[in-house]
């Protein structure tokens, strides 16, 4: 099967206002014919922008997605946002299990499947996240943290159309650290081991984005990696000409 088609996102965290849209307008008109060939591009801005921001893409190739999303499709939880709420404001995808929601919010992998589960009822595209802390990867478990967080915040049934995996190491978001190539590599390899052994042929089709201090700097060394079918970045995503300058690294 070939290499499932590049994503490069960018999760913008809480940053953004309406004057933000200026940004996204610089990024869908550098979206040009030779990017878009290459690589798919969504932007995940605060979901207070979503709205405006789907309308200013218009009929543009960029994607529009949420940051994160409540496992029930509606009810009393002030302050959540439902997965069809997203869907209805124009996203196509959402963040699920990012380090900062599993540590500020105490998400649990159940919680992150249930989220991902709800993301795929309102039509969204899960991205869910994963990855290891600085202790973990000093004390020799990456593999096993990671291999559990996979087994237990993926849905059954995920295809290369309906899941996206993003492998973030938490200690290297925000901190301008990143994994040396080769363990990049290892992480890689063998979340497409546990994707293949699960889901089959569509485990190869499913897109393993890497995250954590991707910059326009280091992402061609870190897009080459095998099973990096793209990137999810965080502070890099807040300007266009770096955002795209990483997709330019395909
Ligand atoms: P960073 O964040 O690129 O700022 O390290 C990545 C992320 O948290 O998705």
């Amino acid at each position: 099967m070939a290499n499932p088609r590049p994503l490069v996102a960018g999760n913008w965290k809480m940053n953004g206002l309406k004057a933000s849209a200026r940004t996204l307008g610089e990024i869908i008109a550098g979206y040009d014919a030779e990017l878009r060939d290459r690589v798919d591009l969504l932007v995940c801005p605060p979901a207070t922008l979503l709205l405006a921001f789907a309308a200013a893409v218009n009929d543009a190739p960029v994607a529009i997605g949420g940051q994160d999303c409540h496992a029930e499709p509606s009810g009393a939880f002030t302050g959540d946002l439902a997965a069809e709420m997203l869907a209805d404001a124009g996203a196509s995808a959402v963040i699920v299990g990012h380090s900062e929601r599993r540590i500020y919010h105490g998400e649990s992998d159940a919680d992150v499947r249930k989220k991902a589960l709800a993301a795929r009822r309102a039509g969204l595209t899960p991205i869910v996240c994963i990855g290891e802390t600085r202790e973990e990867r000093d004390s020799g478990r990456t593999l096993e943290v990671v291999g559990r967080q996979l087994d237990g915040s993926l849905p059954d049934d995920a295809t290369g159309e309906n899941l996206v995996v993003a492998y973030e190491p938490v200690w290297a978001i925000g901190t301008g650290l990143t994994p040396t190539v080769a363990d990049v590599a290892e992480v890689h390899a063998f979340i497409r081991e546990r994707l293949v052994a699960r889901y089959g042929e569509e485990g190869a089709a499913i897109r393993i984005l890497y995250g954590g201090s991707v910059k326009p700097a280091n992402a061609k060394e870190l897009l080459a990696v095998a099973n990096v079918d793209g990137a999810l970045v965080g502070g890099a995503s807040l300007a266009a000409a770096d955002f795209l300058g990483i997709a330019a690294a395909y």
